[in-house]
């Protein structure tokens, strides 16, 4: 186990993705149910950010005014972008935003949250690197670090420029490992020859991996039927040997059952585990679903309010099972705002989407699948 965390369950509970009441407020109850089930099990890394709606007071009603302060290691997030904050000031501001927000006191790890080379300018020119010191010496963070969304020379770039960096956050999951534009497995190697321990985000990419193609299933359930599809996918994350935390987005009882039931005593997959997940990439890489996350980074700037990752959900239901009918159906009812015939291409969804999707073009298809 890395030197920043100590004792502590490899699984992190991301609070981005929070179940949700009916008017989609947080479901708080079940949140700290949640919270609960995940400290017995000897978690302790928990993650939210600035920018996650409803997130930080969430951590604070089901964690921060529950547990003593020095039972559990919070992690947040200052973002630079243009979607965040108009100014230097506002960007330095939301510390103490978060702070107030969450109770917390401090935070245990605090990151620059989502560089990539658009809005690293920003993070350079409001002098970000340099205040995470002065909040480190106020005693207000523990760790710096910060999340990365972008190509593998950047991230060779930032690791040359910032050494003082203490870890760095990657989207890793067995689906990106040699994606042209994730690179994950370059970009984690990066890190480890920096000496950075990683902390994966991710892992069951948005959520698909949880629920693949059937075909990818198909190879999983061959090798063992019992396991959990997300169980492969965050093991195979949480064995790569330089992994402090495998943050998951749990927004469930149930999720969070299953990814404690492996991960509270977890084991590295073994030879023919990883040939299995081997196998599952293949499969994958063959099958072309939309590789959206569900970030939802995308759609706060939309002019047109288009539920751009719902839509994809569905477009790529009908790519995995080819059932038209029903995900017609579906995106119907489920997409739950303007169809995406109303994209009047302005582009701010895809400057904004970490994963570099071609949103507009992928907009084109799903009004070609599902409208025409
Ligand atoms: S390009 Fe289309 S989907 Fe993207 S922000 Fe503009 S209107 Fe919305
Ligand atoms: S399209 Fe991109 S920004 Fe939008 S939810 Fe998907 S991954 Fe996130």
């Amino acid at each position: 186990m890395n030197e920043l965390v100590k004792d502590c369950m490899k699984l992190g509970f991301g609070l981005m993705r929070l179940p949700q009441l009916a008017d989609k407020t947080t479901d708080l109850e079940q949140t700290k149910q949640m919270v609960d089930a995940f400290i017995a099990a000897g978690g302790k890394y928990f993650d939210t950010a600035y920018i996650y709606a409803g997130s930080e007071p969430a951590a604070k009603e089901a964690l921060c005014s529950r547990y003593p302060r020095e039972s559990y290691y919070l992690a947040d997030k200052l973002n630079a972008a243009a979607f965040a904050c108009s100014s230097e000031e506002e960007a330095k501001n939301e510390i103490k935003v978060s702070l107030e927000r969450t109770g917390a006191g401090y935070f245990d790890f605090y990151l620059l949250h989502g560089i990539d080379a658009v809005n690293l300018k920003r993070y350079d020119s409001y002098g970000i690197w340099d205040y995470m010191h002065k909040l480190k010496d106020e005693g207000l963070i523990r760790h710096i670090g910060f999340s990365f969304h972008d190509s593998p020379a950047l991230l060779e770039q930032i690791l040359c420029d910032h050494p003082d960096m203490e870890f760095v956050q990657l989207q890793i999951n067995y689906a990106d490992m040699d994606n042209r534009i994730i690179a994950a497995r370059q970009c984690y190697d990066i890190a480890t020859r920096h000496g950075k321990p990683v902390i994966v985000m991710e892992p069951v990419k948005g959520g698909t991996l949880a629920n693949p193609p059937q075909a990818v299933k198909d190879v999983l359930l061959r090798a063992n039927p019992t396991a959990s599809m997300a169980s492969w996918a965050i093991r195979y994350v949480a064995s790569l040997p330089n992994v402090m935390v495998v943050l998951s987005g749990m927004s469930s009882m149930e999720q969070m059952m299953d990814n404690v039931s492996y991960m509270k005593s977890f084991k590295s997959l073994d030879e023919f585990e990883q040939k299995v997940v081997e196998e599952a990439r293949e499969v994958l890489g063959r099958t072309n679903v939309v590789p959206c996350t569900s970030c939802h980074y995308c759609t706060p700037g939309c002019p047109m309010e288009i539920h751009i990752p719902e839509i994809f959900s569905v477009l790529n239901e009908y790519k995995s099972y080819g059932n038209l009918a029903e995900a017609r159906n579906n995106y119907g009812w489920r997409t739950g705002g303007p169809k995406a015939s109303v994209c009047v291409q302005c582009g701010q969804c895809e400057d904004a989407c970490p994963q570099h999707l071609p949103i507009i073009s992928l907009l084109q298809e799903a009004v070609d699948t599902f409208e025409n």
